[in-house]
């Protein structure tokens, strides 16, 4: 029976230099469907308890999903990884061509072993797997290391995932960079990538991906193109990307300003995307098979930073590397953008982590070089820890390259007040305070501080669920539609869907999709019982590692400090509010009061008895 999966998995084994395929589970194509939950499963049956995400006894792994490759709209990839920066499950998603190469190239996974004794990157031309020496191409940036590779081999029509300087020297924020503008960026999976001395994959394939039905996938993708063409929301991503949620952060008050001392900046809508198109709009582009195309290009056409191609600034990169740091100048944030985009460091996180650097400057915690200013609205510092982070050519590079949680762990504990992360992973560009369901999306996120995993600002600013309006500020309620929304997500991740296409694709037409393409028949409730199994196969690692209810939690600044300004002045996420929701959150989910997934729990999600993959090179 044809479906639109491929068959088989690549393993390859950077120790000993060697690969072979195995096929891929049917037990596993059943049960985890693809994309977030290949990874979810596998991670946990690959990954013994405790090994450091830095040596060889860690994984990583890209998976495309069943639908990646064919005519559904917006379908990605994902990098899987134990995460160096939080030690939690990670799941990176990325854009571009790179995951329909992978299915091009006959794969349904790629899982990578162990750790070359030199410098080397993976070069898949369908069967053919070469381990090839990095050479000289170790040390360029991830942009030059695509370039460079593509003339080894030869093939400029090649996809790459590549690390700077940042994943080698193994900075625990470090991205993958696939192809030239899209990463795979939170959570360290380039450190991962690094401590594997494998410097990047590169892949072309020649092969068709088919589907169950063609004629019922073909009206099945046309329904969800014309879905997204209706969809409002989807049109907003068209016309100003992401960058247009700038505005509206800032005037909803969730916009982080001066590493969140308050969530509303005055100068927003310079870094904005009516602000960022007077300095650097050029042309739309888009991932593989999108309609949506939210990606803007954009150059750097005057002033100090002028003369290079980038996108135009995303939300989270323009707040968090703009208005975070009080830097405006868009042309300057895009400067900082693309040296993190280069050197290989999650923009997100190196704007968390610059924002609590220059605060601590400014407290005296920490003391700039010579010839350096750490203070806010400072350029010249924001480059100069990013440069020093990536190369690691100082103490406070490196210091900070470990991220806000151990940087303040060693600075002190006064510091803690303003360390902003969830587990490790630097916070997000949308304040909680006001806006407590945000909070406990972060809270509860599955690789740490993270707005992906259930976007809750709307409901927190009163819309509509299940046709009664939300109250605003009120913890009651909130776990019930966060736990729907991660469940709903989790589920079609396994499809790798773009969370953008998501605001405009229905459930039916998600299952419609998968149901023409694998065969396996599918309603539109399908995604909720899955996601629930991932999330909670993604807790079981976590709980493994030791993560429990303590380390639900919020950064001290979002619970002590009230909000001195803003639509939201006055309020804060407190220790009660936080106990609130995080004893009814667990309590929903089927979860014991430390938040571990009970026996009746697995039991129903079947994860009590699922098979072990147990494969290896
Ligand atoms: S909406 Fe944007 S990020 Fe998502 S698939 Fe389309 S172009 Fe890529």
């Amino acid at each position: 029976m044809a479906d639109s999966y491929m068959g088989k998995f690549l393993l390859v084994d950077l120790t000993n230099e060697t690969s072979r395929t195995v096929p891929t589970p049917q037990w596993l194509k059943d049960q985890f469907v693809g994309g977030k939950g290949f990874g979810a499963k596998l991670l946990y049956d690959l990954v013994p308890k405790g090994v450091d995400a830095l040596s060889p006894e860690n994984v990583l792994m890209f998976f495309p999903g069943p639908l990646t490759a064919t005519a559904a709209p917006s379908m990605r990839a994902c990098a899987v990884t134990k995460s160096p920066l939080t030690g939690t499950y990670l799941d990176s998603f990325f854009g571009g061509r790179l995951g329909p190469e992978i299915k091009y190239a006959g794969y349904d996974g790629i899982i990578i072993f162990g750790k070359a004794p030199k410098p080397v990157y993976l070069w898949i031309n369908d069967d053919q797997v070469e381990i090839r020496p990095a050479g000289t191409i170790w040390g360029t940036n991830a942009l030059e290391a695509n370039a460079l590779i593509k003339e080894e081999i030869n093939e400029p029509d090649a996809m790459l995932a590549a690390i700077g300087q940042a994943g080698e020297n193994q900075a625990l924020f470090a991205l993958i960079c696939c192809e030239y503008n899209r990463q795979a960026g939170r959570g360290g999976a380039g450190a991962v990538m690094g401590s594997k001395n494998l410097k990047a994959v590169a892949i072309k394939g020649s092969r068709l991906v088919k589907v169950h039905d063609p004629e019922a996938f073909d009206k099945a993708c046309k329904g969800a193109c014309e879905e997204i063409a209706l969809s409002a929301e989807c049109a907003t991503y068209t016309d100003g990307g992401t960058s247009s949620a700038v505005p509206w952060s800032n005037e909803i008050g969730t916009l982080p300003y001066k590493n969140y001392y308050t969530q509303s900046d005055p100068q927003a809508d310079k870094i904005g995307d009516e602000g960022q198109k007077k300095h650097l709009f050029l042309g739309k582009a888009a991932c593989f098979g999108c309609p949506i195309r939210c990606s803007q290009m954009g150059a750097v056409r005057t002033g100090k930073y002028s003369h290079f191609i980038t996108d135009i600034v995303e939300y989270e990169s323009a707040a968090l590397l703009g208005s975070n740091l009080d830097i405006h100048d868009p042309r300057a944030v895009a400067h900082l953008t693309k040296l993190c985009d280069e050197y290989g460091l999650d923009s997100m996180s190196a704007g968390g982590v610059i924002g609590f650097a220059f605060e601590a400057a400014e407290r005296g915690v920490i003391q700039a070089p010579d010839g350096v200013v750490l203070a806010f609205g400072n350029v010249q510092g924001a480059e100069y820890l990013i440069k020093s982070m990536a190369f690691q050519e100082d103490d406070l590079g490196r210091l900070l390259s470990q991220g806000v949680k151990r940087a303040s762990a060693v600075l002190g504990k006064q510091t803690m007040d303003y360390a902003m992360h969830v587990k490790g992973l630097e916070c997000p560009a949308w304040g909680p305070r006001g806006t407590p369901g945000m909070g406990l999306a972060y809270m509860t996120a599955d690789r740490g501080g993270c707005h992906q995993r259930g976007f809750m600002i709307g409901y927190d600013m009163g819309d509509e669920y299940n046709g009664e309006p939300v109250e605003m500020y009120q913890t009651k309620g909130r776990a019930g539609i966060l736990i729907e929304l991660q469940n709903f997500l989790a589920g079609t991740d396994a499809l790798v869907k773009c969370d953008f296409s998501q605001c405009g694709v229905s459930p039916e037409s998600f299952a419609a999709m998968l149901s023409a393409a694998t065969g396996r028949q599918v309603d539109e409730d399908y995604f909720d019982l899955l996601g629930e199994r991932i999330w909670n196969q993604t807790r079981m690692f976590n709980v493994r590692e030791g993560f429990l209810a303590k380390d639900d939690t919020l950064p001290r600044r979002f619970v002590k400090q009230v909000l001195p300004d803003g639509p939201h002045k006055g309020h804060r996420v407190s220790e009660a509010d936080m106990d609130y929701m995080r004893r009814d959150y667990y309590n929903i989910r089927g979860w014991d009061e430390e938040g571990r997934p009970e026996n009746v729990t697995l039991q129903r999600l079947g994860l009590d008895k699922a098979p072990v993959f147990k494969e290896r090179p």
